[in-house]
Parts: C-alpha cells; sequence; structure tokens
C-alpha cells in the first residue's frame, strides 16, 4: 500500500477510533466460519474497520451430518473432514491453538500455550463435547467393543466395524440425557439400522430399542406422534423417561433403577460446553453461554456474543439453527459496534432432514414458539420438500446438504432460506 494512504487510513482511524474493532472468534466449526465470513463481508459494507481473527487448535473441519452415514457405510472420510483453513477467507488469520480461560474484565483470552489474546468483541463458537466418562461404567469394560458412540469420528468409524460384524441380538440406541446436538439424529440412527440390517437379511435376528429421557419419541407432541409411527413402522421398541444413571456388564441402569440388556449399544452421551466457559462468569454449570434468546449478546459483558452449540439458549443444537444465528449475530455485531440499538431478531428457527432408511427422509422446521407442523417446505404451495412427510425428495435435500454446507453456508454465501420463521405452508392438524 502506499505509504501516504497508509498514514491517512491511520489517521483516519485515529480520529474515529470507534470505527476500529479487534473482532476475535472463539472456534472455527460451522459457527465460527459463519461468522468469520458473514462479519468480514458485513463490516466491509458498513465501512466498519474490524481486525477479524480466528482461534481453533483444529486443523481439521468435521461435517458432523456425515457422522450419522460413517457407521452404516454411506460416506466416506475424505467427504466430510476436510481442512478448516480452505474455508475461512484467507485474509483471516486463523490462530490453532485452545483456549484456556477467559477474563472478562481486562477482556483477553489465554490460550494452551500461556500466550494472551486481547479483543474488543468476542464471539463464542466453540460448540459442545461429548463426555461418556460422565457416566459411571459407560465407558469401562465394554467400550468400543459393544460399546459406542457415534457423535465422535472415532466413535462412528469404531461402529462401522463393529455393525459390520453385527450378526444378531439387542441393538439399543440410549440417550443418556438432554441437551444433545442434533436432537433427532439418534432417531434416524435407530431408522438407518433397521434398514440396513434389512439390507444385510439378518433384521428378523436384531431387536431394536430407542430409550430416551423424554417422555415421547421427541420433545414437541404433533412431530412425536409422527416419529413414533415411523418406529412402530419399523418394529423399533421405544422405552421414554429412562434416566440413564449407570452402565455395568451389558446393561444400562436408569436413576429409577430400570434396567434394559444390549447386546449392541449405541449411547449418545452427555454434552458439555467449553471448560473455559464453565470457569468464567458468561456461563451456566455444563459450559454453556448465557446470551439472550433473540440478541445473542451476554447480558453482563455486552461485548460478549455467542451462536451455535455453544449458547444455552433454548433453541436445537442444529447447524440449521447455527447458521440461522450467525446473521442475527453479525447485524447485532455491527449494530454494538455502531452504537446502535440490537435488533431482538433470533426466534429460535430451526429446520433438519431426518433420515428414515431405505432412501427416504422426512422434515422439520420450528421456533422458539410453533412446534414442527405438517405442510410444505421452504415455498408454500409449491414445497418442493415435505414437512413430517417421508418423501425421495426430503432425502435427496439431506445428501445434497452437504455440498450446500461446504460451498455455499461456510462461506456465508446466500441461501434462499430465510433465517425467520414462517407459518407460510404449514398447517395445524386437527
Ligand atoms: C451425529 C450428528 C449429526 C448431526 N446432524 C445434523 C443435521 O442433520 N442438521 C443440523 O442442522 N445439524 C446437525 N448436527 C449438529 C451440527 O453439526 C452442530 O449443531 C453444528 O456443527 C454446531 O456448530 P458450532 O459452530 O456451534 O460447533 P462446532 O461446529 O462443533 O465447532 C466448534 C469448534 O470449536 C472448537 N473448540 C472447542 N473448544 C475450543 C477451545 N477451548 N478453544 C478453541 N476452539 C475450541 C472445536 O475445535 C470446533 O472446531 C449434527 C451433529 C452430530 C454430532
Amino acid at each position: 500500500m502506499d505509504k501516504d494512504v497508509f498514514f491517512c487510513l491511520r489517521h483516519v482511524c485515529c480520529l474515529f477510533p470507534c470505527l476500529m474493532h479487534n473482532v476475535v472468534i472463539l472456534g472455527a466449526g460451522t459457527g465460527g466460519s459463519i461468522i468469520a465470513n458473514r462479519l468480514r463481508k458485513e463490516s466491509r459494507r458498513h465501512g466498519l474497520k474490524f481486525t477479524i481473527s480466528v482461534i481453533d487448535p483444529e486443523p481439521q473441519h468435521l461435517y458432523q451430518p456425515g457422522l450419522l452415514f460413517l457407521p452404516f457405510g454411506q460416506t466416506t472420510l475424505a467427504k466430510i473432514l476436510k481442512p478448516k483453513r480452505r474455508f475461512i477467507h484467507k485474509s483471516i488469520p486463523v490462530i490453532e491453538k485452545a483456549v484456556a480461560s477467559l477474563d472478562t474484565e481486562v477482556k483477553a483470552v489465554t490460550l494452551g500455550d500461556g500466550s494472551v489474546v486481547n479483543y474488543d468483541i468476542l464471539i463464542i463458537a466453540t460448540g459442545a463435547k461429548v463426555a461418556p466418562e460422565e457416566t459411571e461404567g459407560l465407558t469401562g469394560e465394554g467400550w468400543y467393543k459393544n460399546r459406542f458412540d457415534f457423535y465422535t469420528l472415532d466413535g462412528a468409524r469404531r461402529l462401522q466395524q463393529a455393525l459390520a460384524n453385527f450378526s444378531g441380538g439387542h441393538l439399543v440406541v440410549n440417550i443418556v440425557d438432554m441437551p444433545i446436538k442434533c436432537p433427532v439424529a439418534p432417531l434416524e440412527f435407530a431408522f438407518l439400522a433397521d434398514a440396513y440390517f434389512q439390507k444385510r437379511g439378518i433384521r428378523d435376528k436384531v431387536r431394536i430399542s430407542y430409550v430416551t429421557p423424554l417422555d415421547a419419541a421427541f420433545t414437541k407432541p404433533v412431530a412425536a406422534a409422527a416419529f413414533k409411527d415411523i418406529l412402530d413402522q419399523k418394529q423399533i421398541e421405544l422405552i421414554t423417561e429412562f434416566n440413564t444413571g449407570r452402565v455395568e456388564g451389558n446393561q444400562i441402569i436408569s436413576w429409577d433403577e430400570r434396567t434394559v440388556d444390549f447386546d449392541l449399544l449405541v449411547s449418545i452421551p452427555l454434552h458439555n460446553g467449553a471448560d473455559f466457559v464453565k470457569n468464567s462468569d458468561i456461563g451456566d454449570d455444563l459450559g454453556f453461554v448465557w446470551v439472550d434468546n433473540h440478541t445473542l449478546q451476554n447480558e453482563k459483558h455486552p461485548e460478549i456474543f455467542a451462536l451455535g452449540d455453544a449458547t444455552a439458549v433454548p433453541a436445537s443444537k442444529a447447524g440449521s439453527v447455527t447458521h440461522f444465528e450467525s446473521e442475527t449475530v453479525a447485524d447485532n455485531v455491527v449494530r454494538y459496534a455502531k452504537k446502535q440499538q440490537l435488533l431482538k431478531d433470533f426466534d429460535g428457527h430451526s429446520n433438519c432432514f431426518i433420515e428414515t432408511g431405505n432412501s427416504r427422509a422426512t422434515l422439520i422446521d420450528f421456533s422458539y414458539e410453533v412446534e414442527p407442523l405438517p405442510g410444505k417446505f421452504p415455498y408454500a404451495g409449491i414445497g418442493p420438500l415435505k414437512l413430517l412427510k417421508q418423501t425421495r425428495m426430503n432425502h435427496w435435500g439431506k445428501l445434497a446438504f452437504r455440498l450446500i454446507y461446504w460451498y455455499i453456508l461456510l462461506p456465508a454465501r446466500w441461501l434462499p432460506i430465510g433465517r425467520h420463521f414462517t407459518m407460510k405452508g404449514k398447517y395445524k392438524p386437527s
């Protein structure tokens, strides 16, 4: 850059310090990547001088919905694991270190190697992680022998081998407790297991049970009834209000001492947020960040925002939610920098395809206020996707979403699905 121009820019920024902001994003998964790319675009559009940097220790980006297909041999590592750096604009530095602690008073994070990064605005997108070791006995004898998870790459890969070797017996899919990422993924696993064993010609030798702490197959009644029908059609037993307390031998045992025997256990373990959140004044005991449900700003420290699985908001921990939240966070970070009133904009909008096996899937779309309802999506009257109906089109939508994720969602390109929930195309069943 020409020296005079550089001097001039520095001079302008010194005269208008409110235009300069050091924005630090923690986590470079779904939310961190989208918000970094989106904020770069938005800050330029608004003439703001943001210095954006991202911190994440992992060099690889995992497309987590792919973990559902890996155990059944229906996807490959190359399709779901790619270098993170490729999906964050090259002008944005990525520091490959873990955040160890957060000091909200001095506005700084300390990294694993002891180095300190200061911020003016902090955006937390460190997601949620599974903690199987927190359930008594789960990771003891039998872990990765006949007890698995599929929420981690390691777990999903090992489970693929175990399923291939499974010749019959009782398969139990068990959610230890809520909240979990993608609350429908365990149901999808059970549906795909049914199709998988049918294809292998041993379905009659496999009993499948779906064991959940909820009082139904899902949190909301209309979808819960629809999913119960699918479970019944597939002869998958539903066991509700089972709060897993411990695992002993080939048994899961609830806190009220009910037992379920298994030959193969697929556990969805307890979930936590990041430790640095647990040890700070901005989150709950599980490590999820307190933010306003609609602005996504921390009320105690207004320079802190969060999105995705890292938040404690009562929305699903899902990629779709993370994507919709990124639009609100980007708008509100810009407004915060310009000292304008924030938008109370995020409405809990969530949508998710649910694989039901045999090349079919169903779809849900809902918000804080409105439960998943039947109808057409995304265009009222046209669809072409159908809500709460098993169709091939939904299945192709789910498969196509992987490419949309890598090449449209993460780079924060335009998508024809609005961030706000709408009742258009939906109806309430009588
Ligand atoms: C099996 C499965 C199936 C799913 N299916 C779907 C689906 O069909 N549809 C859907 O919408 N969603 C689905 N999801 C959920 C979706 O993947 C997540 O909701 C989404 O990835 C959340 O994005 P995030 O940015 O909050 O977290 P993540 O994408 O998990 O990113 C968190 C990042 O933070 C980093 N990090 C963690 N701790 C630290 C630290 N201390 N310092 C620095 N960095 C840190 C991590 O390395 C990671 O890169 C599924 C999830 C799973 C597990």
